[in-house]
């Protein structure tokens, strides 16, 4: 099941949600620059940064973390960044996984251009392609820290998405959560919902020649839900919510959520 060498079993969604990212991977990097003003590299980074992720002391193990929806690897770059420069750690690993091939790729391109390497049992990151409603490959109790940037508002089935993080986490591992939320503030609301119903697919037309992909991907955020509704579909899942559970960023455009299985 290793990249490349699958058979994910196919639902319409998931074919849908296959075909999206398939025809966004070239030029996803760009879209989400120009779609958020560059905020989305601001709210990645301050996911990492919290997380804190690698090894904290001689004493203690390096990491396995899973980055589900992976992509093209923001957030595993930055956490291997981070466990290397703030933590002295170049042991933690990470696993990306993802649906999409296509996406995997970009991925794989960035990190070999990064001198990274990705065979082998002990690569510092890792490429796979899996359904993460099931990652049927990844053991229960084997990973520490599992992440999801942006990726869990496209899985057909949430709630087995959630079970399933809580499946492969061990006790005491984090499941972490960045996704596009709602916004707190009702004149900001507005001025939000009319920019992402208009300019969105606009610029995907004018950026990636791809308006369709673009109009899904606006609609996904409003069918996503509220803050306070996903963080009780984490706690249904198992987890114990840090608090009430979530942290809004840029007035709940997008949000944190995390739980720890205990
Ligand atoms: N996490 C990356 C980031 O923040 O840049 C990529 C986010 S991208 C918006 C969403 C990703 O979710 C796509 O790469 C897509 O292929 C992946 N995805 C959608 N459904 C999935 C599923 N059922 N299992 C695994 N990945 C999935």
């Amino acid at each position: 099941t290793h990249f490349g060498f699958q058979n994910v079993a196919e639902s319409l969604k998931e074919s849908k949600v296959r075909d999206v990212f398939n025809s966004v991977a070239k030029n996803y990097d760009t879209m989400n620059d120009a779609m958020s003003f560059g905020i989305h590299r601001l709210w990645k980074d301050q996911f990492v940064q919290q997380l804190n992720p690698g090894k904290k002391s001689i004493f203690s193990e390096p990491m396995t973390i899973l980055d589900l929806a992976g992509g093209t690897g923001d957030i595993a770059f930055r956490m291997l960044d981070h466990a290397r420069t703030v933590n002295g750690d170049p042991e933690t690993r990470v696993k990306v996984v993802d649906i999409n091939e296509e996406m995997l790729r970009e991925g794989m391109k960035r990190a070999h251009s990064l001198g990274y390497r990705t065979e082998g049992e002990d690569a510092p990151i890792s490429f796979l392609v899996q359904n993460g409603e099931t990652l049927e490959a990844i053991p229960d109790n084997s990973i520490d820290l599992l992440t999801i940037a942006f990726g869990i508002r496209n899985f057909t089935d949430k709630e087995k998405a959630l079970a399933t993080a809580y499946r492969v986490l061990k006790k005491g591992g984090v499941f972490a959560c960045l996704e596009f939320s709602k916004v707190n503030n009702f004149v900001l609301d507005q001025i939000y919902q009319r920019y992402s119903f208009s300019v969105i697919p606009m610029m995907g037309q004018l950026i990636a020649g791809d308006r369709d992909s673009y109009q899904y991907l606006v609609e996904s955020i409003v069918k996503f839900p509220s803050q306070k509704d996903f963080a009780r579909m984490i706690q249904d899942a198992g987890f114990q919510l840090a608090g009430k559970g979530w942290q809004d960023l840029t007035f709940g455009v997008a949000a944190i959520h995390t739980g720890v299985k205990l």
